[in-house]
C-alpha cells in the first residue's frame, strides 16, 4: 500500500494531505458510505501519496472508488482541517476539493465503500455525513 504524504500543519504538527472530488449530475451528488473510519456518507476522497500531485491523487481516488474517470475539474477548496483524523492516527489534513466531471460506468469497490449512490440536495440533508464533508458541503452551500 502506498505511503500517504507527510507534511507539518501551521503549527508544527503532523498533517497528511488529502484530495475529495464532489461529482454532480442533473442536480444529484454521487456519494459513497464509508467503510473505513471515519463513517459517514462522503464525497469520493484519500489520500496524496509520497509523489504525487494532488491532480494526480484526486484522478486516482475517483477511479478507485467508482471505476468512474475525471473529465474535467476545477479546485473549490483548499483547507488545513483539524480534528481530522485518519486510520493512520494523524489528526490535521490539508485537502484540496475539487468539483469534478466524470464518465464511465460505476463499479462498487467493497473494500473502499459499504455503497456509491446519486443524492440530491434533500436527500442528503437526512444523510449522516462524514464530519469533514458534512464542513465542506456547509461552506459550498449545498447542506
Ligand atoms: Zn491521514
Amino acid at each position: 500500500m502506498a505511503t500517504p504524504k507527510l507534511s507539518t500543519s501551521r503549527k508544527g504538527k503532523p498533517m497528511h494531505s488529502s484530495v475529495g472530488a464532489i461529482i454532480k449530475k442533473d442536480d444529484k451528488y454521487l456519494l459513497i458510505d464509508r467503510v473505513h473510519e471515519p463513517f459517514g456518507f462522503a464525497s469520493l476522497a484519500g489520500h496524496i501519496d509520497e509523489e504525487e500531485t494532488e491532480i494526480e491523487a484526486v484522478k486516482r481516488e475517483v477511479e478507485e472508488e467508482s471505476g468512474l474517470k475525471i473529465l474535467s475539474y476545477k479546485q473549490v477548496l483548499e483547507e488545513e482541517v483539524h480534528e481530522n483524523k485518519c486510520h493512520h492516527g494523524i489528526n490535521i489534513h490539508y485537502w484540496y476539493v475539487f468539483e469534478a466531471d466524470a464518465f464511465g460506468e460505476i463499479k462498487e469497490n467493497h473494500r473502499e465503500t459499504k455503497s456509491i449512490g446519486w443524492y440530491s440536495k434533500e436527500q442528503i440533508k437526512k444523510l449522516k455525513l462524514e464530519p469533514v464533508w458534512h464542513h465542506f458541503f456547509k461552506k459550498l452551500k449545498i447542506v
